[in-house]
């Protein structure tokens, strides 16, 4: 068996760093979770992360609160409307730029750039980090997995490597580490299964916003909690992980797995399954990208072997969760497919949010919308401008499917 489709399957050997050097970290998209949380994790160690930069896409207050804690040189506003009042209130110096541009701009600054703007959005800032040749901590998935024609020939820059910013990918990273690419024999994705795990499809037709957002392990934005309940998320992943580590289809694997403590799983030739375990906390995987291949020298996650007592496991409910397999069937298609898949997820689910559709129409957005797909003629050197295409193509479709099943 040969499951290697091409690309890297383990971590590239970075440039070697002395010990006590200083690393410089950009972070876009600083006022959400993994942006707050990347600020605690360089606040461990702040004699060798120095935050360069700030990103944010129109939190004003709280980037201004953050930029006068960790006073870096510049900070980004997506919403180039909100510069002024911005420039206003940031502490004399700093420089502010303002637009997608100037998000972009930020990534291409520091040693390390970490990802964490939500959705399509954060595309250009995957590029412009991986076009300098930064070391790209990439918490959004949907770049790499809508743009993946394109990131993928980036990616060849020298310099530029991605860490997984994601609890599964990181620990995937760390488990391929334990061998060789030619020995793997698959992934196996653990998922939590949401808070809907164990239900059934006539069960689900009318659960509500506020029990798709209640996320029985992580504690995670809005777009990602409900990407979890429906399981799209752990469909995002799987592509997210074909194109992180060249890992073909047949051998990626999803386990349900309700405790989160085994983050995922590496099943190499001979039988033997290396697994990285932790309590369910994203500041283990941001500072892994920040340290690797050292570590972070603070524990995040550690777990206490006396209150661990069950780790279960079992297979995923492919017919109630139907995402998964749209996932997967648009990774397979490849091309243009997932940049799709991903822009008519998050119009479904910004509908879900809005009360416009209920849960289970999230699924039926996704495959109707799917079921138009069509490559922009032959397949071959994609451009930003046929993502983008692909991406406002899809989301026109899916905003009609969306009309169709509306309920207001
Ligand atoms: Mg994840």
């Amino acid at each position: 068996m040969t499951p290697l489709s091409g690309g890297p399957a383990t971590a590239p050997s970075p440039a070697p760093r002395g010990p006590r050097d200083e690393v410089t970290v950009s972070v876009v998209g600083s006022t959400g979770s993994i942006g707050t949380q990347t600020l605690d994790v360089v606040a461990e160690d702040p004699e060798r992360y120095r935050v360069v930069a700030l990103g944010a896409q129109r939190s004003v207050d709280v980037l201004v609160a953050q930029a006068r804690a960790v006073r870096p040189e510049v900070v980004a506003i997506g919403d180039a409307t909100l510069a002024g009042e911005l420039a206003e209130q940031l502490p004399s110096g700093t420089e502010v730029l303002a637009g997608p541009d100037g998000l972009a701009a930020i990534a291409a600054i520091a040693d390390v750039v970490v990802n964490g703007v939500v959705g399509f959005a954060g595309l250009s800032v995957t590029l412009a980090a991986l076009e300098a040749g930064r070391r790209l901590a990439l918490a959004n998935k949907e770049s790499i997995i809508a743009g993946a024609p394109v990131v993928a020939r980036v990616r060849g820059t020298p310099g530029a490597e991605i860490l997984p910013v994601d609890s599964e990918h990181c620990a995937v990273h760390q488990c391929l580490r334990s061998g060789r690419a030619a020995d793997v024999a698959r992934l196996l994705l653990t998922a939590s299964g949401g808070p809907f795990r164990g239900r059934k499809a006539d069960e689900l037709s009318d659960v509500g916003v506020d029990e798709a957002l209640a996320h029985p392990t992580w504690n995670m934005g809005p777009k990602i909690t409900v990407d979890s309940s429906t399981l799209m998320n752990k469909g995002l992943e799987v592509i997210e992980a074909h194109e992180l580590f060249g890992v073909a289809y047949d051998a990626i694997d999803v386990v349900v797995h309700p405790q989160s403590i085994v983050h995922s799983m590496v099943e190499f030739v001979d039988g033997a399954v290396v697994a990285q375990l932790s309590l369910p906390d994203m500041r283990l995987p941001i500072g892994y990208a920040l340290a690797y291949p050292a570590r972070l020298g603070s524990p995040f996650g550690a777990i206490d072997w006396a209150e661990l007592s069950v780790l279960e496991f079992e297979p995923p409910d492919r017919t109630t969760f139907r995402c998964l397999d749209l996932a997967y069937g648009a990774g397979r298609t490849g091309d243009l497919a997932p940049a799709w898949l991903s822009a008519a997820n998050e119009v479904a689910v910004e509908a879900f949010l809005a009360g416009r559709i209920t849960w289970a129409a999230i699924a039926d957005v996704v495959g109707d919308t799917l079921d138009r797909y069509e490559a922009p003629g032959p397949a071959g050197d994609r451009t930003v401008a046929d993502v983008l295409d692909a991406d406002a193509t899809a989301r026109r479709l899916a905003d009609a499917v969306v009309a169709d099943r509306s309920m207001v």
